[in-house]
């Protein structure tokens, strides 16, 4: 079986597997009130994650496994060296696609345009397991980009490249989830793993707390440069999540998910640079 094979085959099982569980999970044990029904978010939320992969997979035409086996030869790779053991080669990807997930996240709230862009995710008026599909096209692409840009660069091994894609695509489901890991479970996983506690907290509807926990899969990267939160200020039952003026059943319109990057900012909404400056 080829790696192209592998990538595909054991990445939509894990996709399948992870929703599915992380769906009944949220369905028993749902940590908060949701506004509006799941199946009238899922559906909605389904259809960007459908628009923006089509796009994404059409305009690249490849993908991660492929780059790697591309590069694999590269002379200037620091990755691929030999001498290196192909498993601390493969621990050291994970942890370098990670920290681009990190600073990618990082930059999309810093640069005005960019927020623009990721403000969809973040204008759900709730928090669940779809809410990880809700990414609109345009990031999808920049970010896949800057992961392709990284792996060129560093020809990581192919099987250090997979393992980042299933673990990435594992948090995307787990640390949406509208559940909470039961209290002596989550400070230990948390020291290892990003929890749908911790990345809750950056889906607060206040601005401050939308500038931590930016991690993806590991929340190192939050300690090591300072943007780490352990709780929000009112509590993960009572703190608002979603962006102040789109707490309406619009805000699920498909239609304004993917135009939302276009409409002309509400004042309320400017970007977080621009609303940190001014001491909101
Ligand atoms: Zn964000």
């Amino acid at each position: 079986m080829s790696w192209e094979h592998i990538e595909s085959y054991s990445y939509w099982v894990l996709f399948v597997v992870t929703f599915l569980g992380v769906a009944v999970w949220e369905s028993f044990r749902p940590k908060r009130r949701l506004s509006a029904p799941p199946e009238r978010r899922w559906g909605k939320h389904a259809l960007v994650l459908a628009v923006s992969t089509i796009i994404s997979v059409g305009l690249y035409r490849v993908s991660p496994i492929v780059v790697a086996m591309y590069f694999a030869g590269s002379r200037y790779g620091l990755l691929n060296k030999p001498w290196l053991p192909l498993v601390v080669r493969c621990i050291l990807t994970v942890l370098l696609l990670d920290l681009v997930k990190y600073a990618t996240h990082r930059g999309f709230h810093s640069l005005s345009w960019l927020w623009r862009v990721h403000q969809v995710h973040h204008s759900d008026p709730d928090f669940d397991v779809s809410t990880a599909g809700r990414v609109h096209p345009i990031e999808v692409i920049l970010t896949q980009g800057a992961y392709f840009v990284v792996i060129a660069v560093f020809a990581p091994p192919v099987a250090g490249v997979l393992a980042a894609e299933l673990l990435s695509a594992f948090q995307s489901f787990f640390g949406h989830a509208n559940a909470s890991l039961p209290a002596w479970a989550e400070i230990p996983v948390r020291h290892v793993f990003v929890t749908p506690d911790m990345h809750r907290i950056h889906h607060s509807e206040e601005v401050v707390e939308q500038f931590r926990n930016y991690g993806d899969i590991f929340p190192w990267w939050d300690r090591l440069f300072q943007s780490y939160l352990g709780a929000p200020a009112a509590g993960q039952e009572r703190m608002k999540v979603g962006l102040k003026g789109y707490q309406n059943d619009a805000s699920l319109g498909v239609g304004f998910m993917l135009t939302q990057p276009f409409l002309r900012e509400r004042k309320e909404q400017s970007s977080p640079v621009a609303r940190a400056e001014q001491g909101v």
